[in-house]
């Protein structure tokens, strides 16, 4: 029968919308007349659920509606809130993909601010001058009015302001604007005031720098990729200081002029104020607006920064993970800088990582995607060998500095000074940190480890003290005096002697950043120190003053973790030390080698950056190990030749898809019994598609009090697979005794 609706093209009846629910359902419900033409897909809507009234948002809209019955939508909550279509495209994709709910994937896209049913932008009442009113009718009417009087020669001087602005300035209360108002000389409304998150403000514009030949050829295939209908992705693999991203921004002038916009992806370490100063120095008086979304935004702060992007009014996005779900219109350009960082994965459900979905949402907008990484993944390696991204290299670095001379001190030759209590820093590397003070330049000492010990082991009796809820060791935090467990956060007093035997002088094993800054600072007492890990960088502008004491050169020593390792450039620091390079290696995880690899080649990247040549130490017992070896000798080639070779033979991702089942239960028994029987029928269920090894106790076996068990998959047909396991996977959900989880391609199997 054909529809007599579309015959005469009516606008749809219905919508098919999803509550915000982690219910893997949408529902139908009729549009009322009053809300006909007005909800759109995206919308968000208030809805009747069984007795309840819920927020829900339109995925769809129909013409029919699957069930006979449906209810109407009751309310529409606010005209501007809908997502462009690529994103709910997206949705549908990620739910498939990750095997998640809808409802879930929903809430992931939209932030909490912005969901909310009573969300909204913040009012204040704005008062404005009526022009044009001759000064003698002002001085007439208001001459015996003081204070009217002095509010109007206020006026004079700021014609407009907020009203609880001006009554602090002028020191004039509201009744009496009120009065200027009711005499028809100014006028108090509501205004909208944008809650805007703090941001560094450049002093001087950062002016386009003249390409070199190899940026000229990586900027031209992008701006050839734009004018492509189906656009490849371009994955800029140049070392760091090549000068990419230089290149993202020329690139994304190009869009900007197009009237297009851009969003940029970087890993959250990695928002600091130098990256924002310069996006913002490159774009000053150019009237492009410059839109943020991170972890640290306050709720106001992100649903003001959401509707400026949703309306348009933002040319520029830059944020972490979350931001690939930035609803801009007319994207023209999305960059994902350090695409190997696994900060784009999220941990939670849906589990998304966001370089994929950036690839994804560059495909659905026919966009390209810059993928950009001195260290790319093999996952964007092997998509380059297989054809379906394109690949630039940027050999050289821009400012023409030759890279570091990387040394390897081996541990079991070089000690430190102090004999047995060996001090984990080699008469090598002590050396090499002299050397700069007497010069005045600087030295950065990384390890990936905050804490003053990492774990604390008896050596008369070998008592580890490890967290009661936890399989791991605490960590001794020496400020505080305590040991703590890094995992759930739970610690107790530093014990005077070993609670096993009585002992009572700790041998120190390993140790962690405060620890180091300890050594340090009495192997050069005179050196000034600065520690960055997330313990010392707790206040939200500590990192900023830290840094920018760095490159006042306030600081001659600078210890840290990761947190130093991202994109910071500091020119003085002509020396790096890597205190332990072996610790990752250690990590039962098939990624062990690329992690150290990268992490190596990116800090390597800290040093050398101005004129002066830069050294790196890297401190290891395994100096053979290959993934140190390749580092070494700054041979990026051979260690993805190698590494991608490893991967084929054994059948690891990249080469397939990889999915984890995770179980997690109070009672351990229980938990590995459920776990064995759940398991055994995954095995034979996604036997077809794929192969399931057997269940184990993870790694990390115990984690706050609850035991947990893994089962690696492996999948050749991924979207078949996830669909043999969703059934199984939501009645298992239903079990009270464990909670089973779901990770699409993995990033920790610990
Ligand atoms: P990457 O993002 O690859 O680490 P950057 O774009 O940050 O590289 O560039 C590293 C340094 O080189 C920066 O100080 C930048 O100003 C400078 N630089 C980049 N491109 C050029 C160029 N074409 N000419 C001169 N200096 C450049
Ligand atoms: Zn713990």
């Amino acid at each position: 029968m054909v529809n007599s609706l579309t015959a005469l093209s009516l606008p749809p009846l219905f919508a098919r919308i999803v509550p915000e629910l982690s219910l893997d359902r949408a529902f139908d419900y009729s549009i009322p007349d009053f809300l006909v033409g007005r909800v759109k897909v995206g919308s968000k809507v208030k809805v009747p659920f069984g007795s309840r009234t819920l927020v829900g948002f339109v995925l769809e809209l129909r013409e029919r509606a699957e069930v006979e019955k449906t209810k109407p939508i009751l309310e529409l909550l606010g005209e501007s809130s809908y997502l462009p279509a690529a994103l709910l495209e997206m949705a549908q994709w990620m739910k498939h993909y990750y095997c998640a709910s809808l409802g879930s994937v929903m809430m992931t896209l939209m932030p909490k601010s912005v969901r909310h049913a009573d969300a909204k932008f913040k009012e204040r009442l704005w008062v404005t001058k009526i022009e044009g009113i001759p000064e003698e009718t002002v001085a007439k009417e208001v001459h015996r009015a003081t204070k009217q009087r002095e509010a109007w020669e206020f006026l004079q001087f700021k014609s407009e302001g907020w009203l609880s602005d001006f009554t602090k300035e002028a020191g004039i209360s509201v009744a009496t604007w009120r009065a200027l108002e009711d005499r028809g000389f100014v006028s108090i409304h509501s205004k909208t005031e944008e809650r805007l998150p703090w941001m560094e403000m450049p002093t001087q514009p950062f002016l386009p720098l003249v390409l070199h030949e190899e940026q000229q050829q990586a900027l031209a295939m992008i701006l050839k990729e734009m004018t492509e209908n189906q656009p490849k992705p371009i994955l800029i693999h140049g070392i760091t200081g090549s000068g990419k991203t230089e290149v993202y921004l020329q690139a994304i002038h190009e869009v900007i002029r197009a009237g297009k916009r851009a969003i940029v992806l970087v890993p959250e370490i990695s928002l600091t104020p130098q990256t924002m100063e310069r996006f913002h120095g490159r774009f000053l008086g150019e009237k492009v607006r410059i839109a943020v979304l991170h972890s640290h935004l306050s709720d106001g702060e992100r649903h003001d920064q959401w509707h400026q992007i949703r309306e348009g009014r933002a040319q520029i996005v830059i944020g972490a993970r979350s931001a690939i779900f930035a609803p801009m219109p007319d994207l023209g350009l999305i960059v994902v800088d350090e695409e190997h960082e696994s900060s784009y994965k999220q941990e939670e459900n849906p589990h998304y990582h966001a370089r994929d979905l950036a690839v994804l949402r560059g495909h659905l907008e026919k966009i390209p995607v810059v993928l950009g990484s001195a260290t790319p993944s093999l996952e964007s390696m092997l998509r380059v060998e297989e054809g379906k991204y394109h690949k630039i290299r940027l050999n050289r670095r821009a400012g023409a500095e030759s890279l570091p001379m990387i040394h390897l001190v081996d541990l079991k030759k070089d000690f430190g000074k102090k004999g047995k209590k060996q001090s984990m820093l080699s008469e090598t590397l002590v050396a090499a940190v002299q050397a700069r003070l007497d010069r005045g330049e600087q030295s950065l000492l990384f390890l990936n480890r905050r804490g003053y010990s990492s774990s604390i082991q008896c050596p008369q009796c070998g008592v580890v003290q490890e967290c009661a809820h936890c399989s791991v060791s605490l960590t001794y935090h020496r400020q505080k005096g305590r040991l703590q467990c890094h995992l759930c956060g739970e610690g107790k007093a530093m014990p005077r002697s070993c609670p096993g035997c009585g002992f009572d002088d700790y041998a120190q094993s390993r140790h962690g950043t405060e620890k180091i800054e300890e050594v340090v600072a009495a192997v050069f007492p005179k050196a000034r120190i600065c520690r960055i890990d997330s313990d010392t960088m707790n206040t939200k502008h500590a990192l900023h003053h830290a840094l920018k004491a760095v490159s006042n050169r306030e600081v001659d020593i600078l210890i840290g973790t990761q947190m130093i390792t991202k994109g910071l450039h500091f020119p003085w620091v002509t020396c790096v030390g890597v205190i332990d390079s072996d610790l990752a290696l250690q990590i039962p995880d098939y990624r062990s080698s690329e992690r150290v690899f990268q992490t190596l080649m990116q800090v390597a990247g800290r040093s050398g950056r101005s004129d002066l040549p830069g050294e790196v130490y890297i401190q290891t017992k395994m100096p053979f190990h290959p993934a140190i070896q390749f580092a070494r000798h700054h041979d990026i080639d051979g260690f993805y030749e190698q590494e991608l070779e490893f991967r084929r033979t054994v059948g690891f991702p990249p080469y397939c898809r990889s999915i984890l089942i995770e179980w997690k239960g109070k009672h351990e028994e229980m938990s590995q019994r459920i776990s064995d029987l759940q398991s055994e029928e995954i095995r034979k269920a996604v036997a077809p598609f794929g192969e399931a090894g057997y269940v184990s106790p993870a790694p990390l076996h115990k984690v706050k009090d609850l035991y947990r068990f893994h089962l690696f998959i492996k999948s050749r047909d991924h979207f078949a697979m996830v669909n043999a396991l969703r059934p199984l996977i939501e009645r298992f959900q239903k079990v009270k005794e464990v909670q089973v989880k779901i990770d699409v391609d993995p990033y920790h199997l610990t």
